[in-house]
């Protein structure tokens, strides 16, 4: 998309008196955006103050989201619009897309003579933008989305000045959108505490049970001892999971990539999980095209996004029934599919399913905490990826991922 930027050499310089008001303000601001912990009023606050920033006439927010990779209109100023708040605006066709994709700051001083339109003003059709201006909301070196102002009062145009607030402003928002998040984050905490309270009680009775009774014997001993043990495997699992998930959200994961041959790797997956299968009555077949590709990876985390696949696939399937792992590509990008014939998964909970802690209430007899998914979504966008499901209830689902070459 080309841009036209303008020229920002021309700005007078400000006074002194000026820039210390504005420094006053900009400190009052930022010392309220951060005793906002709540995400909407926060994000409803960062508009209102874009708006009397810049002197224009509307501003917006628009933050991508982690799950799904899609930009949302989340907050915009003024009254009329609450029920239009939070819409998907797809990248291409967006000012919001073209700076998220660059990091860069935008300006279009007048949007009728450019003769373009963008995705997001479609979405704000009760006024009509003339100007805008949008700058990316930046924490470290992650675009979480754009702040947005549009038409400049009195038909003006953008200042360097006004570009100089925005950034500071957005600057500021961008590091309290990280709190906020981080404060929500602590309900999924409570929902952690929620799973680990099952297999902590089983725990704590069954060894009560056998402190209590030191003549039970030894054939209950061991079954007592069993139960315990596998409770506390589980709850170390759940932990490292949740702990896994969390340090993949944050980016605190670095990937060990180097060359892998994911048809290997799928060999030694099942290989692993033949036994389980056996168990199960159900077989494992895998499918791969010659000569496939070697990608750039992260073999460790790879094998562990199959290993969930794998298993969910045997974990949901139904005696007598197979799962078969096909691996396909080309010059660009190499496919995994992990096939199953088992219960399938209802259209309403497709969706939900690669988000952490969501398991499908029918499914809910096998074990897990609903962190698989969201954990394998997680390590194959870090790789540059897609991961998704296409499932019939009663027939079977197909799990696939796709992973560029040099990802
Ligand atoms: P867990 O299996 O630990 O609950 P996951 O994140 O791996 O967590 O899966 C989330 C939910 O998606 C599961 O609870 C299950 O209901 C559903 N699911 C995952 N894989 C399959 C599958 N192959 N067939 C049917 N349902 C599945």
């Amino acid at each position: 998309m080309p841009l036209m930027l303008k020229d920002l050499t021309h700005n007078h310089p400000l006074s002194a008196e000026i820039q210390v008001a504005r420094l006053e303000m900009m400190l009052e601001v930022s010392r309220k955006l951060h005793a906002t912990l709540e995400l909407a009023p926060l994000l409803r606050f960062v508009v209102e103050e874009a708006v009397e920033l810049t002197d224009t006439e509307v501003a917006a927010v628009l933050l991508l989201d982690k799950g799904s990779g899609e930009l949302y209109l989340e907050a915009v100023s003024g009254e009329l619009v609450r029920p239009l708040e939070r819409r998907t605006i797809p990248f291409e066709g967006s000012l919001a897309g073209w700076i998220v994709r660059t990091g860069e700051f935008l300006v279009v001083d007048n949007l009728r003579e450019d003769g373009r339109s963008f995705s997001e003003i479609d979405q704000l059709p009760w006024f009509e933008a003339c100007s805008i201006l949008g700058v990316p909301l930046k924490f470290k070196e992650k675009t979480l989305g754009v702040l947005e102002v549009y038409n400049k009062h009195h038909r003006a145009g953008f200042t360097g000045d006004d570009i100089r607030l925005l950034h500071t402003l957005a600057g500021q928002a961008a590091v309290a959108i990280q709190n906020a998040r981080m404060f929500e984050q602590s309900d999924e905490v409570a929902k952690l505490a929620q799973e680990l309270h099952s297999p902590v009680s089983s725990i704590i009775d069954f060894s009560q049970f056998m402190l209590a009774n030191s003549n039970v014997n030894t054939e209950n001993w061991r079954v007592g001892l069993e139960s315990v043990n596998r409770e506390a495997v589980y709850l170390v699992h759940m932990v490292n999971n949740f702990l896994d998930l969390s340090r993949l959200e944050t980016g605190r994961v670095q990937l060990q990539k180097e060359k892998v041959d994911l048809h290997l790797l799928a060999q030694e997956v099942l290989e692993c999980r033949q036994s389980q299968a056996l168990q199960k009555n159900v077989t494992l077949s895998l499918k791969a095209k010659e000569n496939l590709p070697l990608i750039q990876g992260d073999a460790k985390r790879l094998h562990q996004v199959m290993m969930s696949l794998v298993d969910n696939a045997i974990k949901y399937n139904r005696p007598g029934g197979s799962v078969n792992v096909t691996l396909s590509g080309n010059q660009l990008r190499v496919q995994v599919a992990v096939a199953d014939t088992g219960v399938g998964i209802a259209p309403g909970d497709l969706e939900l399913i690669f988000k952490k802690f969501y398991r499908v209430q029918e499914n809910g007899t096998e074990n897990g905490a609903g962190l698989g998914l969201a954990i394998a979504k997680q390590i194959v966008e870090a790789h540059g990826g897609d991961i998704w499901v296409q499932s019939e209830l009663g027939v079977g689902s197909r799990f696939t991922f796709s992973l560029p070459l040099n990802g």
